[in-house]
């Protein structure tokens, strides 16, 4: 039996049950008792709608476990193996994989459905079958998952840190190192500082930049800012944060912004924050129904603003995740002061709510 954090209905808090059964793993699946899963906006966001996905659904794709059975035809892990898992399964034989894309993987297609590859789940629970959030369902003490969705990673690193790799600093810090092109001594700004907006912070530092000013409305979230690497911040709502990045900036606008929130408005702010020639980088997961009204079509022109999407930091997850851990073990990247909580699935609910009160920057399911 599994025991999980379930959501059954949109707005409702989630339901823990104990009684959920588990199939073997099938075809090319993995069974992955989970270590540790970490509680990111993105649950939060199909809690409320915004991300709409089918329920019931177990919620969690930011984890690590360990491998406790393979299926068949599953070559490269094996009992026991520690791994990271990535919320996009990444094949590398499709054409976006051979394309340096994973991040598209075209096997990711399915996920919407809430199920594994071949669109159905194996999770059951009072009588009827139970979706799994990303192809994984991290609030879950075991899981299926495709074997395409896991990275391998060495028995010494510390679950509760790995599972963090798998959404928000894969996000965050791909987005400066992949996504971005930021080059020494260029200054950054970040629009939202919560859990991936502080890796964020962290990759442009680790790619050079010498200014990195922290944008949020939230004065918490401004202090752990500060510790991840921002060398400015600025209170979101007492200052307008357009003027404030010019002013900061000698008047230029930054050569990076980066916006972490996923509103249309901050997201017209951060287009509007960086400088002729500069490029302007969405990471924050918008509502379905976000539209923006862009400035004169001549800023994309001649001033050769660049737009850029982000999606999962741009990351090659097999390639990505021990590139990681060795900054990591290197100490260039702060893995263990993301963890503000180690709560048990039953507090899953307050950790939800910690969150969106800017408590935290990452609540971490910490499973026996
Ligand atoms: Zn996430
Ligand atoms: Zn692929």
């Amino acid at each position: 039996m599994v025991t999980a954090a379930v959501l059954t209905e949109v707005d409702k808090p989630l339901e823990v049950r104990h009684d959920i059964e588990i199939a073997e793993p099938g075809p090319g699946e993995v069974l992955v008792r989970t270590g540790a899963s970490g509680v990111c906006h993105s649950d939060v966001s199909v809690g409320n709608g915004t991300i709409p996905l089918p329920l019931p659904m177990v919620l969690g794709h930011e984890g690590a476990g360990t491998v406790e059975a393979v299926g068949e035809g599953v070559t490269g892990f094996a009992p026991g193996d520690h791994v990271v898992l990535s919320f996009v399964p990444a094949c590398g034989e499709c054409y976006t994989c051979q394309r340096g894309q994973s991040y598209h993987c075209e096997k990711n297609q399915m996920a919407v459905m809430g199920g594994l590859l071949d669109g159905t789940t194996r999770l059951t629970s009072q009588g009827a079958p139970l979706h799994q959030m990303a192809m994984c369902g991290t609030f879950g003490d075991q899981m299926i998952v495709p074997s395409i969705s896991l990275v391998k990673i060495p028995n010494d690193v510390p679950l509760k840190v790995a599972a963090l790799i798998g959404c928000g600093v894969l996000t965050g810090v791909g987005a400066a190192l992949n996504t971005a092109d930021i080059r020494e001594g260029d200054t950054v700004a970040v629009v939202g500082c919560g859990g991936v907006g502080l890796n964020v912070i962290q990759g442009a530092k680790i790619a050079g930049a010498s200014e990195i000013i922290a944008i949020d409305t939230f004065d918490s979230k401004l202090q752990m800012a500060e510790q991840f690497g921002a060398t400015q911040m600025v209170k979101a709502g007492d200052k307008d944060p357009v003027g404030q990045v010019q002013a900061l900036s000698g008047g230029r606008g930054a050569d990076a912004s980066f916006e972490v929130i996923g509103l249309g408005p901050t997201m017209e702010q951060a287009i509007n924050m960086t400088r002729t020639g500069g490029e302007v980088i969405f990471v924050g997961v918008p509502r379905m129904d976000v539209v923006l009204t862009l400035p004169a079509a001549f800023t994309f022109l001649y001033l050769t603003k660049a737009l850029k999407g982000c999606w999962y930091g741009s990351s090659v997850v097999q390639r990505d995740v021990p590139k990681l851990l060795g900054l990591y073990q290197e100490g260039k990247l702060k893995l263990d002061e993301l963890i503000s909580r180690e709560i048990g699935v039953d507090d899953v609910n307050g950790a939800f709510e910690a969150m969106q009160a800017g408590e935290v920057a990452r609540s971490v399911i910490v499973y026996d």
